[in-house]
């Protein structure tokens, strides 16, 4: 499992630009790569906090961040969950 350790090293390679506007887009397009998932339809994902992925990281207490399955989406991403079968 990506964390998000690998976003941050990911966001800070890019030049140019406006480095807080670039951080922010970068690191979302990242954790679609990162996770090896295509970017999910707008129409179709899931409204929580996993933004379409199934998963959202949670920062655990020791500090580190893990990938935690999505409850409203039951880890499918979608919705409607019904929509993985
Ligand atoms: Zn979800």
């Amino acid at each position: 499992m990506a964390n998000l350790d690998t976003f941050d090293h990911q966001s800070t390679n890019s030049t140019g630009g406006s480095h807080e506007e670039r951080k922010m887009t970068i690191e979302w397009i990242d954790r679609y790569m990162a996770l090896g998932i295509p970017y999910p339809d707008p129409k179709t994902m899931c409204k929580g906090q996993c933004e379409g992925t199934g998963v959202y990281p949670h920062r655990q207490p020791d500090g580190d961040f893990k990938f935690v399955k999505c409850e409203d989406c039951d880890g499918t991403g979608y919705a409607d969950k019904r929509r993985r079968e």
